[in-house]
């Protein structure tokens, strides 16, 4: 049941499946929304940015102790009578596990909900060893019974409605099922597994934490059942990743403060069980039960040693990446991820099953930024994601081809503008007279009929500025301007409409004609060397205004996310680094830039409309550079009236060449963002990312729907006085 597709190819052929799998994307989907809203009101009063913080802090000095917090750990169980083991892989915990069942003579396993035991496959080992093991989490049973495996870390049948549920349960009873009693079916899973409690001679549990401090496992679960198997049975065997190993007892209560919250919007989960070691058993009969802790390794020692990969241990399982995740959304955890699913898992499943059962999954990410936003470990889930494809290429023995050609072309400036000038003699015949390709050749756009794309422009920008430039009589500030491929040779008349803004608003603006790409394109297709080359020219490009602009403008989200976040990052000695963080510092986004200055008293130049104006909020402005507010505010301050459209932060489905890649998840999206758009009613659709513009405006025209689709220097533009 696990995906493991061996290329991108048959990948596609599971998503389509997925994708016509309508209860699943009907049930995800109000997961999600509902997910949202209980995350929110479990968090009012509460700084999740400070708690992640003190969290991420505390999580990320353990990972770098693990050896010391084990031994702490098994000296402090092992004196409350418990046996802790180490596990160097998934076949020996397999192992381990195995002899202390032959031992204990045990021959009947209960089992509840674990990671750890679904990433070793624990149940298929003692299943063909002859062992009865049996999952106890209602899902995990019902999933058990059908061979099915979770589709989700927190609730893994998620994927099967009550109709499904019936027939499993009739094919195990035997007896006929009314899929419309609820109320039956959780009563004939409470009965069976009931026996299977008191006959077991075996627990299985994992654990969300390790204590070393104590010695004590603390289990969060949201049923009786994981009580049940941990203390009925005469035998417990805990098995644990080392990476939840934690020094004390406050650390343990951080993360079960974010925990419950962040996984389920709940304040705290129903069962939360402290074990410090082989407690009495059977009442007073002076009986101790058998406590066995199995600490599997599995690589873990190795990637807490990695200063960038370090990071993927930080995580406290609460499948939030997966419950935001747009692309999880659509197709399910079976096509997003391996036994690990959502975006850490896109990540792990290298490490724990290995390259090729990631390769084709790894690229399934749109670069959307909203798992970050949530993890309550402060894990840069994204970078790592594409982190982990750059790991699946060094170990080729050739890059594709399409890699070669980007790191050709984006690191000769000239040469990739030259061929965007030809490009556009080449889709000169295709274009209709509006300046919009409807009709390509099959064999080159079957798959991108979804919207209709604009053509490469005669004039880019940058061939226009000496005639755009602003020239205010005052200038209170000048500025470095950066306009980013898609502007200069897709979109120059936003930028000309900026800088008519600028010379409104008092602003004059310098245009270093030497800077290139912003190089996002490279870094995301794992080209880091590119990407550090281009970001070299930029920087190099604007390093003669240094002094006198103080900012540097961009039109594109995307650019100034990429130039902000990963520009310093992509250098290793210090002293470029250091360079790159300075020259990041100086970009700001258009509606942030241009809002303060209105703030600042400049609203006047505006002529009030009231027209009504709704907000798609790009990926990397609202979350890469968590702007949020800044667009909305221009909206009212430009004198339109703002409607807020559903869904409002939620991507629009480009993610850059993913939408080429992956074009029925990229249609998707892009259909339900225009559904929502389309249901405010509103006049015009305003982005702050030409991405955004490519990607809605071809949409909308697709539909044959009047709306507008504008970047926001076009909007205010038209509201100038
Ligand atoms: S990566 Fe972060 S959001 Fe995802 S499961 Fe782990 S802690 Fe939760
Ligand atoms: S960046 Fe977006 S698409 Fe990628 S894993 Fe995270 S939420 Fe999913």
């Amino acid at each position: 049941m696990q995906v493991s597709p061996k290329d991108i190819r048959e990948y596609r052929r599971q998503l389509k499946k997925a994708l016509e799998n309508d209860f699943l994307r009907k049930t995800l989907d109000n997961f999600a929304l509902s997910y949202m809203e209980a995350r929110e009101r479990a968090f009012e009063g509460i700084d999740f940015d400070e708690l992640r913080l003190k969290l991420s802090s505390a999580r990320r000095s353990a990972v770098e102790r693990l050896e010391e917090l084990y031994i702490g750990f098994k000296e402090k169980a092992e004196e409350r009578g418990a046996v802790v083991y180490r596990a160097s892989t998934a076949q020996e915990a397999n192992e381990i596990i195995d002899r202390i069942a032959r031992e204990t003579g045990t021959n009947h396993i209960v089992k509840s909900k674990s990671m750890t035991a679904e990433e070793i496959f624990l149940n298929v080992y003692l299943g063909k060893r002859g062992y009865r093991v049996v999952e106890t989490d209602l899902g995990e049973w019902i999933i058990q019974l059908c061979g099915h495996s979770p589709s989700h870390m927190v609730m893994p049948a998620i994927h099967l409605c009550r109709r499904d549920v019936a027939k499993i349960f009739q094919k195990y009873t035997g007896e006929p099922i009314d899929s419309e009693d609820i109320g039956e079916m959780v009563a004939l899973a409470r009965r069976e597994l009931r026996r299977e409690f008191i006959n077991a001679q075996m627990g299985i549990s994992g654990a969300n934490f390790a204590i070393a401090e104590t010695g004590t496992l603390g289990i969060v679960t949201n049923e009786g059942n994981g009580r049940l198997v941990t203390t009925l049975p005469p035998v417990h065997v805990v098995l644990v990743g080392l990476e939840k190993l934690v020094p004390d007892t406050k650390t343990a209560l951080q993360i079960l403060k974010l925990l419950p919250r962040n996984a389920t919007g709940q304040v705290i989960s129903t069962y939360v069980t402290w074990i410090s070691g082989a407690v009495p058993w059977k009442g007073d009969s002076g009986e101790h039960k058998k406590l066995y802790i199995v600490f599997l390794d599995n690589g873990r020692t190795q990637i807490a040693r990695d200063p960038l990969f370090g990071e993927a241990l930080l995580c406290i399982r609460c499948g939030a990446c997966a419950n935001v995740c747009p692309v999880y959304r659509l197709v399910g955890g079976h096509n997003y991820g391996h036994v690990y699913i959502g975006a850490i898992g896109l990540i792990l499943t290298f490490f724990y099953h290995g390259p090729e059962k990631d390769e084709a999954i790894v690229r399934n990410c749109l670069n959307c930024q909203a798992c970050k936003e949530v993890c309550p470990a402060g894990i840069d889930l994204p970078y790592l994601i594409k982190e982990t494809y750059g790991k699946i290429l060094e170990r080729r023995s050739k890059r594709p081809a399409k890699n070669l050609i980007l790191a050709r072309i984006l690191r000769d400036r000239r040469l990739f503008h030259f061929l965007l000038k030809q490009a556009r003699l080449l889709q000169k015949p295709f274009a209709d007279s509006d300046g919009m390709i409807r009709h390509l050749p099959l064999f080159f756009m079957k798959e991108q009929t979804f919207r209709s794309l604009p053509v490469i422009t005669e004039r880019p920008f940058r061939d226009r500025w000496a005639s755009a430039a602003p020239r205010p009589a005052k200038a209170k500030e000048k500025v470095a301007f950066f306009v980013g491929c898609l502007i200069d040779f897709v979109y120059p008349e936003q930028a000309e409409e900026a800088m008519k803004i600028f010379d409104k608003l008092g602003v004059s603006a310098v245009f270093p004609e030497e800077q290139s790409c912003c190089g996002l394109p490279a870094l995301m297709e794992s080209e880091k060397e590119t990407a550090r080359a281009v970001a070299l020219q930029n920087i190099e490009a604007f390093a003669k205004h240094a002094t006198d602009c103080r900012r540097i403008v961009t039109l594109c989200a995307s650019c100034a996310s990429h130039i902000k976040e990963n520009y310093p990052r992509l250098f290793d000695k210090p002293d470029d680094r250091k360079m790159a963080k300075k020259f990041a510092e100086k970009i700001i986004d258009f509606s942030s830039f241009v809002c303060e200055i209105v703030q600042n008293g400049q609203s006047s130049v505006f002529n009030p409309s009231g027209e009504s104006v709704t907000y798609h909020a790009p990926c990397h402005l609202c979350r890469g550079l968590k702007v949020k507010e800044a667009p909305k505010k221009l909206i009212v301050d430009a004198g339109y009236n703002y409607v807020m459209c559903p869904e409002e932060e939620v991507c629009c489905g480009l993610g850059g060449s993913y939408s080429m890649e992956f074009p029925e998840i990229s249609r998707e999206l892009l259909e339900k963002k225009l559904v929502n758009v389309e249901s405010t009613g509103a006049k015009y659709l305003v982005t702050d990312c030409p991405g955004c513009v490519l990607q809605l405006r071809g949409g909308m025209d697709r539909r044959g729907n009047p709306v507008q689709v504008l970047h926001m220097a076009e909007l205010l533009s038209r509201a100038l006085k």
